[in-house]
């Protein structure tokens, strides 16, 4: 099953990929998460995403179409993936189409995480990334055991640079200029499906398993 995750930056694509990943079994693959990974590796790769990132801006299409067909090429997605936060533009999910062609294979599910942007804004300011396993948690609707530390690893939580206010809502303008397109694109394909994020963590999982029985 291959699943693509789209929806506005903060609309819970991450919380309800991770979801999906684990009832399903599949892996989870996040571009964001990948250069966040680079960056903190120093590599060339993190260097150049950090630039764009830090503006709100998207990191080019060439480099960002490189580094996910790298990671879907992986064994471990031979039956599937849940893609969180690509494709962001057009140009991106006309070139994953054109690879899953040659594959024989194609998208089964492209799932619309919808929340209006007066809730993206509380959504982001309240999240927290955990600066070592990336885990995200929400001060509000999602906090962990202890105050600014990851349940799952220990280490320190942080907001994330690129989820500060005036970041954020440049992120917004890019994803209603690049990446909402994509609502068309996917619904011409006929594998779209639309569910209301703006409901608890539990009833947005429990509306996407309905879609995906
Ligand atoms: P995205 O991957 O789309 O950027 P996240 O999954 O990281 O978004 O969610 C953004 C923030 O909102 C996180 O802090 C998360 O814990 C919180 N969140 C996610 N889904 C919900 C929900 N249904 N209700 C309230 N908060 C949510
Ligand atoms: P995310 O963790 O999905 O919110 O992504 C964080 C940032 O990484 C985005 O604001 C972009 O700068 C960059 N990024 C992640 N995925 C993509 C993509 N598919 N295309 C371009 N830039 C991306």
């Amino acid at each position: 099953m291959k699943i693509i995750m789209l929806g506005a930056p903060g609309a819970g694509k991450g919380t309800q990929a991770e979801m999906i990943c684990e009832k399903y079994n599949l892996p989870h693959v996040s571009t964001g998460d990948i250069f966040r990974a680079n960056i903190k590796n120093g590599t060339d790769l993190g260097k150049e995403a950090k630039q764009y990132m830090d503006k709100g801006q998207l990191v080019p299409d060439e480099l960002t179409v490189r580094i996910l067909l790298d990671r879907v090429a992986k064994e471990d997605c031979k039956n599937g993936y849940v893609l969180d936060g690509f494709p962001r533009t057009i140009p991106q999910a006309e070139v994953l189409d054109q690879e899953l062609t040659k594959l024989g294979d194609k998208v089964d599910f492209a799932i619309n995480v919808d929340v209006p942007d007066e809730n993206i804004i509380n959504r982001m300011g309240g999240r927290r990334a955990c600066v070592t396993c990336g885990a995200t948690y929400h001060v509000q609707f999602a906090p962990p055991a202890k105050e600014g530390i990851c349940d799952k690893c220990g280490s320190k939580l942080i907001l994330r640079d690129d989820d500060k206010p005036e970041t954020v809502k440049n992120r917004l303008d890019v994803y209603h200029k690049q990446t909402q397109p994509l609502i068309e694109y996917y619904s011409k394909k006929g594998v779209l499906k639309e569910v209301d994020g703006t409901v608890s963590m539990n009833e947005v999982f429990e509306s996407i398993v309905s879609i995906l029985k």
